[in-house]
């Protein structure tokens, strides 16, 4: 069975043919591959070609794919049963490591996504503080829920719909979008809203726009801002978690947020989603307190045994730096590859993620994220998979290294690379 064949199979079914929008490739142009196998930092799609993979199954691959550790564990817990519906040990233990490593989660609450996760989240805030409005960012994105379909990021910016249809207006009305790395316009906000606001959710370092940092003491900036106003500061660590630093964007940047969202790298690639924070806060969900959350799945055995053999993996000694100083190799290396061919582009990164844009402007906001080329992103993006690279299928998506990249991966990204740029820039 070939690409092509399965995709046309796969298009009469299944909306776009995918059941996640941004691996269509629609924004790009071409037909997506199909995953046959992956291992380490590659993946082999159905026809046998062979590529190195900067996707990382949108994050959660930070050990490389199909690690033997993880792996194992999920053979051994499989054997035991899938799902019980009962506590396992495996839900406390992982409650005991996230706190451990993350000390402003004090309690937590496994779910199934990202997207529950910051679902929880928000009505966990407007439950606790009697408020309705939201504040989020735009070209940020918490997944697909109602309230985040407003000015969104990923899948819903690439494809020009980032406020949603289908969300009634009665609810994106009470979510207030700001533009990101602003602290003036929050500030203006707040002196009009502020005693309204449930909650601000915010990516820490922005990730669904591509990857946009925070500016020097913009997130503390936001923190006085929130705690002036009795407002909940939500980080949401989905993307960020495990992967900028153990302890996320919270611990690099040195602010503490009240209440923060987990998923991706806490699953080992199973789906598991995690929210949490202060202890009189989550003392407020349901069983302990009344505001209602649940979850049939929530805590499986088999992913809580997946996602702590992955945290296992990323506290070995020096796992972070080496990861930066391999992000860096690869965002410098591309770099001058782009000067050398005269080509406009200029690169983030924090940690392990990375983002790539067509332009000669340091990248800050989001006006600066969409006015880059986005033409000569795909066509730098096809180059790159002819060549057995595989990026982000979007020029709003941030790119993702592992602990399995190796420095001779990197030299064929950048040989491949070399072969591309030019190609890109001539159009
Ligand atoms: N928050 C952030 C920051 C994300 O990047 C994502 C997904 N990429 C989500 C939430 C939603 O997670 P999920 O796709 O698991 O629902």
């Amino acid at each position: 069975m070939t690409n092509h064949e399965l995709f046309q199979r796969a298009r009469k079914l299944l909306p776009g043919g995918v059941n996640s929008p941004v691996r269509a490739f629609k924004s790009v142009g071409g037909e997506p591959f199909f995953t046959a196998r992956a291992d380490g930092a590659y993946l082999w799609d159905v026809e046998g070609k062979r590529y190195i993979d900067y996707v990382g199954s949108w994050g959660p691959m930070i050990a490389g794919h199909n690690h033997p550790k993880v792996r194992e564990a999920v053979e051994r817990a499989v054997r035991d049963g899938l799902s019980f519906g009962t506590p396992c040990p495996g839900e406390v233990v992982m409650a005991e490591t996230i706190t451990r490593l993350v000390p402003s989660m004090e309690m937590v609450r496994m779910v199934n996504s990202g997207t529950e996760a910051t679902m929880s989240a928000i009505r966990l805030a407007r439950g606790a503080t009697g408020r309705s409005k939201i504040v989020k960012f735009e070209g940020c994105y918490h997944g697909h829920g109602d309230s985040f379909l407003v000015k969104a990021g990923s899948g819903a910016l690439t494809f020009g719909v980032p406020t949603s249809p289908g969300v009634p207006a009665a609810n994106a009305d009470l979510t207030l979008p700001l533009p990101y790395n602003d602290l003036h316009a929050a500030e203006l906000l707040f002196a009009e809203h502020g005693s309204g606001i449930a909650g601000l959710i915010i990516e820490p370092v922005a990730g669904n726009m591509n990857c946009i940092p925070p500016q020097e003491g913009y997130l503390q900036g936001l923190r006085r801002l929130c705690t002036r106003h009795g407002t909940l500061l939500i980080f949401d660590e989905v993307m960020t978690g495990f992967r900028v630093a153990l302890g996320g964007a919270q611990a690099l940047y040195g602010v503490k947020p009240d209440l923060s969202t987990f998923g991706k790298i806490i699953g080992g690639g199973m789906p598991v989603g995690a929210y949490g924070g202060r202890r009189e806060l989550m003392e407020q969900i349901a069983p302990a307190g009344p505001i209602y959350q649940a979850g049939t799945l929530s805590g499986n055995p088999v992913a809580m045994a997946a996602g702590l053999a992955m945290l296992e993996l990323v506290q070995a000694p020096g796992f972070y730096e080496t990861l930066a100083a391999r992000t860096r190799l690869l965002t410098d290396g591309l770099q001058a590859v782009a000067d050398g061919e005269g080509v406009p582009f200029s690169t983030n990164r924090v940690g392990g993620m990375f983002g790539l844009f067509f332009t000669h402007e340091k990248v800050s906001s989001y006006a600066h994220a969409t006015a880059a080329d986005t033409a000569m992103f795909n066509r730098f993006f096809q180059g790159m998979l002819e060549r057995g690279i595989f990026l982000a299928p979007s020029a709003f998506e941030a790119g993702f290294l592992s602990s399995a990249h190796s420095d001779d991966d990197i030299a064929e990204t950048l040989d491949a690379a070399r072969a591309t740029m030019r190609l890109a820039r001539a159009g």
